[in-house]
């Protein structure tokens, strides 16, 4: 076959990705669709935007929604490439990652309700991290504890993070000494195995 390796490329995502979706059945419906996913066969559309043609079928370029013009017969897709990020006032559970002296930064697991569908990283600095000056971030929070924090704002794509409220700051902590999760003990942390005590800006909910 004397193809290009660009379309062979395209051949191959064409026939290996995805199931066939035929925009006909749903004329004027979009449909979440994923590069390679079929659109139509030319007898009856034109490629529009975003879609490309191999050997008489229509197919998706984009991860994004396909819309089918049926007065001009043309199927096109609008990308859909910018993930959407947790919205300034919402509320996101997540894991420390990386616990410095003045920031931490938390891998996002779960934006309100619902499980992070794209992987978010938030950044919480130790001044939007208690209602008291806190001076040091290993007294807030520290690597691997499970924290609740409020979306202060998401500025540039950059999102900021804080846990001043009741409800806000870590739900879950782990011994440094010994990895073992520490129970709280009037307002300290205590750790069963290894009796050491340390401090952490709770949440009211803490371990509960
Ligand atoms: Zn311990």
């Amino acid at each position: 076959m004397k193809t290009s390796t660009r379309c062979q490329d395209r051949t191959y995502l064409a026939r290996s990705m995805a199931k066939p979706f035929m925009p006909e059945k749903n004329p004027g419906r979009e449909k979440f669709v994923v590069p390679g996913s079929k659109l139509g066969v030319i007898e009856e559309f034109t490629a529009g935007k975003g879609t490309y043609e191999t050997d008489g079928a229509i197919y998706s370029h984009h991860v994004g929604l396909a819309t089918t013009d049926t007065s001009k017969k043309a199927v096109s897709v609008v990308p859909k490439n910018d993930p959407i990020l947790p919205a300034e006032g919402q509320n996101i559970i997540g894991q420390v990652t990386h616990a410095m002296e003045k920031i931490a930064v938390i891998d996002i697991v779960k934006i309100g309700n619902k499980l992070s569908p794209t992987p978010f990283t938030g950044v919480l600095h130790i001044s939007a991290s208690s209602p008291r000056y806190e001076k040091s971030m290993s007294e807030v929070c520290r690597t691997l504890d499970i924290v609740r924090a409020k979306v202060a704002s998401t500025t540039d794509g950059i999102i900021r993070l804080m846990t001043v409220g009741d409800n806000l700051g870590v739900l879950k902590a782990y011994c440094s000494n010994c990895g073992y999760p520490l129970a709280l003990r009037r307002r300290l942390l205590k750790c069963d195995r290894c009796n050491n005590t340390e401090k952490r800006k709770l949440a009211d909910d803490y371990n509960s």
